[in-house]
């Protein structure tokens, strides 16, 4: 992932070019990952796509706790979306977001046909914060079906589209906004997920954090994975540190453990994981 440094100049800027390629578009598909729905959303898209239809696709699914994904997605449809749950790495089910957009647009389409277009085609652009997947997600949506669609009615100019098929494009480049930086919890998911550069945070208290949750909401794959007691675990996250530092072999390098401990969640050695569910966002209305 590139390193976008998300100054207010910056986000403005990234704002108006989402916007501007908003007015080309039938609808959006607000790429997210499916281990943190809300934490790797932009905290402005619902001002930034307003009434443009919508289809959030939850990505990552491999990686991410089936369950709770089931409850994302009812929450995301309760909200008047669409919503699908994708491993963009595997193109199989990729196929079910045109059928999907199609269905959305119905009224749409219809009425074109009433006016004699016969094949009425869908424009869609991917938006989403870095590293949910959205290259991904477009790549494989396109395959090799290339489609330079410029000089058409309808079409600007310059404007390259990507064919998913007949009648299913996609906007060659993701929008790309920015997470809600300034939320510390939020930080620490996108860490744990690996959302964000290793350089922009502090791996002791990511670490911290993720052993905490780890501890409190998956113990069993937590204790599997170090082999821990039920001493160990009725210990406090920080005592639990010291105590895995040691076992490591890392002495009172915590800081060494809390690594050892990211690199493991990212790795899915505590199995798949969801950091959130929507009953977290009680009282935390956009
Ligand atoms: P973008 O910055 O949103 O365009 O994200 P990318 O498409 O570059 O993907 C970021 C990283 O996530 C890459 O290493 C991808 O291989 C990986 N990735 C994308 N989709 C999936 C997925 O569904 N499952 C898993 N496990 N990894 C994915």
């Amino acid at each position: 992932m590139a390193q976008i440094q998300w100054f207010p100049g910056h986000m403005a800027k990234a704002r108006n070019q989402v916007q501007e390629k908003l007015k080309l578009v039938d609808l959006v598909l607000e790429v997210v990952d499916a281990r943190v729905p809300e934490a790797s959303r932009n905290p402005m898209m619902n001002q930034i796509v307003g009434q443009k239809p919508r289809i959030m696709v939850l990505n990552k699914k491999d990686l991410a706790d089936p369950q709770k994904t089931a409850e994302w997605l009812s929450y995301y449809r309760a909200q008047g979306f669409e919503a699908i749950a994708i491993d963009a790495q595997h193109a199989k089910r990729l196929q079910q977001i045109p059928q999907l957009a199609r269905q959305m647009m119905k009224a749409k389409l219809e009425k074109q046909k009433a006016r004699g277009i016969r094949n009425p085609g869908l424009r869609a652009m991917c938006i989403g914060i870095p590293n949910v997947g959205k290259s991904t997600v477009l790549n494989r949506l396109v395959k090799k079906n290339i489609a330079v669609t410029g000089n058409r009615p309808g079409v600007t100019k310059n404007q390259q589209w990507l064919k998913s098929d007949e009648t299913f494009m996609l906007l060659d480049t993701p929008g790309i906004l920015w997470p809600k930086f300034e939320d510390a919890l939020v930080g620490n998911k996108l860490a744990l997920t690996g959302a964000i550069a290793d350089t922009v945070y502090q791996a002791d208290s990511v670490g911290l954090f993720g052993l905490g949750f780890f501890q409190r909401e998956y113990p069993q794959a937590l204790r599997k994975a170090y082999g821990l007691n039920d001493d160990d675990m009725a210990q406090t996250p920080a005592d639990l540190m010291v105590t895995l530092s040691q076992k490591m072999g890392f002495g009172e390098e915590f800081n060494r453990a809390a690594e050892r401990v990211i690199f493991d969640a990212r790795q899915g050695k505590f199995g798949p994981f969801t950091l959130e569910v929507p009953g977290d966002l009680d009282g935390h209305a956009e």
